[in-house]
Formats: C-alpha cells, sequence, structure tokens
C-alpha cells in the first residue's frame, strides 16, 4: 500500500488495470491530482491472454520493451481441434506479456508522473452529495469531484452510479500452463488459434518466457461447454499432463447502443463501459483509448471548460463504437456461420491470403474493421442490421 498523504482528490480512479493506470498517468502528467485505488495487491494476476497489439503498444505514451516476453509474426490454426495451416505476416502483430508485470508497469509510470496509487483497498460503497463524490474502501473514505470506474466487468463504480447496467456478455477462460523448454520452442513467434468448435467462439495457445497461455472463449450461453473445451484443446496439443498453475474464468463485457456510461460526477472506462471487440475478446486496447478519451474530457471539466462530462460519451460514441459495433455485426455473422457452412467460413477466413492480412493489419492499426464493412458498398446495411 501506498503512502496517503491526503483525503481530497480532483479525481478517484477505481481499479488498477490497463485503463485505470492509463488514465491515473494521463491526469498525473497535467499536474491533476489524482489517486488510483485497487483492491488487489500489486502486482496481481489477471485471468488473460496477455496480447497486446500492436496497436495498442502504439497508443501508450512510453515503451513497453522490459515486459515483452514474445513478439509473435504469426498463427497456427486448428479447425475443431484438426490442425489446418500456418500462417504468417511480415511484421509483428501481437506482443505477448504476462499481465501482473505489464499492468504493474502501467500503474509504476502513473507513480512516476505523480499519481497515488493505494493497492488492497477494495472500493465498496460511493455517495454523491453537493457536487462531491465519496468513495469509500474498507477501511478509508476518500473526497472528490470526479470518480472514475476502471474496476472491470463487475463494477462497483456502475452500480453507484447507476450506469452500464446493459451488456452482451462473453466468458473467456484461462489456463497457465507450465510445459518443457522443447514444447516452448514450437511457439516461439507464433499463436494457435481454433475455430469452429463452439459457435463463434475460439481456443488460444499464446506463448510466454517460461509458459503457455491455453484459454477459451465464448458467449454467455456456451458457458458450460467451455471447460470441457479447453479441456479437449489442450489434449489436441498434447499437453493435457503438463502442470497447469493458474486456471480462471472472467466475464467479457460488450457495451450496447446507448448503455450509459456517464453521470454527474464519474464515467466508466475499459470493460466497466463494456468496450471489448466482441470478434477477439481483445480490451485492452479499447481500455487504454477510452481513459486517454476520459482524460482530455475530465481535464476540460476541472478547469470550467464544460458543464459536464458527457463528452466523454461523444468521444466514445464518435470512435470506438462505430469499430465496435463492426465487431459486434461480425461476431453474430461467425457464430451463424460457424454453425450453418462451418468448413465454408474456414474457407473464407484464415485460409483466405486477403482475409488473413487485413486481420493482421487490423491488430496492427493500419485499418479499421469499419474499413472492412465500407468495403462491401451496398451490402453494408446487413452489418448494421446485425448489430442492432
Ligand atoms: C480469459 C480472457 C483473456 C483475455 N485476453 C485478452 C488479450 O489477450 N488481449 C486483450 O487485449 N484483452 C484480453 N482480454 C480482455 C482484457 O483482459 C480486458 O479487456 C482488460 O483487462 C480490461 O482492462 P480494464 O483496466 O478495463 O479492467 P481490468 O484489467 O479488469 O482491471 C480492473 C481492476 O480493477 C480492480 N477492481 C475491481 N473491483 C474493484 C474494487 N471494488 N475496488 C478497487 N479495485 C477494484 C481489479 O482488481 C483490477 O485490477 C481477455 C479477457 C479474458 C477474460
Amino acid at each position: 500500500m501506498g503512502k496517503l498523504r491526503a483525503s481530497f482528490y480532483d479525481v478517484i480512479v477505481v481499479g488498477a488495470g490497463p485503463a485505470g493506470a492509463t488514465l491515473a498517468y494521463e491526469l498525473a502528467k497535467a499536474n491533476i491530482k489524482v489517486l488510483l485505488l485497487e483492491k488487489a495487491k500489486l502486482p496481481r494476476y489477471k485471468a488473460c491472454a496477455g496480447g497486446i497489439t500492436v496497436r495498442t503498444a502504439n497508443l501508450l505514451a512510453f515503451d513497453i520493451s522490459s515486459v515483452i516476453e514474445r513478439v509473435v509474426y504469426g498463427a497456427r490454426w486448428s479447425y475443431k481441434l484438426d490442425y489446418k495451416l500456418t500462417g504468417f505476416y511480415e511484421r509483428p502483430i501481437v506482443y505477448m506479456v504476462t499481465r501482473d508485470k505489464f499492468d504493474h508497469l502501467l500503474t509504476r509510470r502513473a507513480q512516476d508522473a505523480g499519481a497515488e496509487l493505494l493497492d488492497n483497498q477494495k472500493v465498496v460503497q460511493l455517495e454523491t452529495r453537493a457536487g462531491k463524490v465519496t468513495v469509500s474502501t474498507e477501511s478509508h473514505a476518500f473526497v472528490t469531484d470526479v470518480v472514475v470506474g476502471a474496476d472491470g466487468a463487475n463494477s462497483v463504480v456502475a452500480r453507484g452510479l447507476g450506469l452500464a447496467k446493459d451488456f452482451y456478455y462473453g466468458v473467456g477462460l484461462e489456463a497457465e500452463v507450465y510445459v518443457s523448454k522443447g514444447d516452448l520452442s514450437k511457439w516461439d513467434s507464433l499463436m494457435g488459434l481454433d475455430l469452429g468448435t463452439i459457435p463463434g467462439g475460439y481456443g488460444w495457445l499464446f506463448p510466454k518466457e517460461d509458459r503457455l497461455s491455453i484459454g477459451v472463449t465464448g458467449h454467455i450461453r456456451f458457458n458450460k461447454k467451455l471447460r470441457p473445451y479447453l479441456k479437449r484443446l489442450l489434449e489436441s496439443y498434447n499437453l493435457e499432463n503438463c502442470q497447469i498453475k493458474t486456471f480462471r474464468g472472467a466475464l467479457m463485457p460488450v457495451r450496447k447502443k446507448g448503455t450509459p456510461i456517464v453521470g454527474d460526477r464519474g464515467l466508466l472506462i475499459g470493460d466497466a463501459a463494456g468496450l471489448i471487440d466482441a470478434v477477439t475478446g481483445e480490451g485492452i486496447y479499447c481500455a487504454v483509448r477510452s481513459a486517454q478519451l476520459a482524460a482530455a474530457v475530465i481535464m476540460k471539466f476541472l478547469a470550467g471548460g464544460l458543464p459536464d462530462l458527457q463528452g466523454y460519451k461523444k468521444a466514445i460514441d464518435d470512435e470506438l463504437m462505430p469499430e465496435l459495433r463492426v465487431t459486434r455485426a461480425l461476431a453474430i455473422f461467425i457464430t451463424l456461420m460457424s454453425v450453418g457452412t462451418p468448413r465454408l467460413f474456414f474457407k473464407l477466413a484464415p485460409e483466405n491470403e486477403q482475409v488473413w492480412r487485413a486481420l493482421c493489419r487490423i491488430v496492427r492499426g493500419e485499418k479499421t474493421y469499419v474499413s472492412v464493412k465500407q468495403g462491401l458498398g451496398r451490402f453494408q446495411f446487413l452489418f448494421d442490421l446485425l448489430a442492432r
């Protein structure tokens, strides 16, 4: 736990994941008095595959190479657990990190910029009175002008502000698997991706320095199928007898159009706002970007240049939601295809060089989902229908 200096802060950020740490960094850099409250003792484990896309790394204001464990250039694809092909790209597509180290780096950068951090402090209650918010943990109370929920999928801030009650939900299960050096070296610059086993869901193998992150994800309605799927995925990689150190699951909320994320004296960023790519489950890009968009609005608000925080909702709706709506439509399309014509779906996606390269360019930030939609010309309306 950090040292407590005062109980009033311009901004209190709840949750020290990528969203909260980025916001604390941006605000502290602008000399705003900011407190970052985190329920866990840092560094902490987070159920995550730890894939940082190149576009996410490019968003961050500082270098993250000290926590990058592998650089991925390609994917080994399987269809219903049966190996099909390996696709490569000429430049890096995803950096592999472990979330304890990555998130800790981000919080340290926020502290270096001047943010105060208190870990081991679970926020339990919010109370808004006379334009100020009292944020209570199990042992302290703090007062602020603006509170930000960066506290993930089960956000206590969202409940306290009466926001974000309406999401679509995905679920992810992750196992950290310790394997021999020989097994590890097979995945040096490659990730494994399995399609078609669960409609619309997928399995992954992401290599780290000393272990593999292996997991599965799918719509919440397939929740019960995920554990057996993960077991079969491990078998398909001949890893069923390896040492599994951590095995955890987590919800992946996806915001619906219009779901409220801004209140009178607070707002939500990252997973708390449901800002997740519905196709890949990538959430760290939006966590970082939503924090940056929130920082700009909060700074103007505190300086008296804005009457409220609604500008943040507009920024999210203008910049991130058009992309996320296309991912939602694609996720529905993929689910329908993988139920109806799974083999055709595989032919249209990874086996198709153009689609593979487009995917690589999206995760590198060189292309957008919206441009893919626009490429459909007069059939674009199909995306809008699916993502309603
Ligand atoms: C299995 C799985 C695999 C994934 N893989 C990837 C991937 O490879 N790449 C990717 O980009 N995304 C991935 N995601 C999504 C990604 O993990 C999230 O989108 C990302 O962590 C969101 O960041 P955040 O800062 O909003 O929330 P989080 O990272 O969840 O951080 C929230 C923080 O708030 C703290 N907190 C919660 N409640 C309180 C409270 N009451 N008081 C104080 N603190 C609190 C938590 O302890 C936590 O530290 C994956 C998700 C899952 C479930």
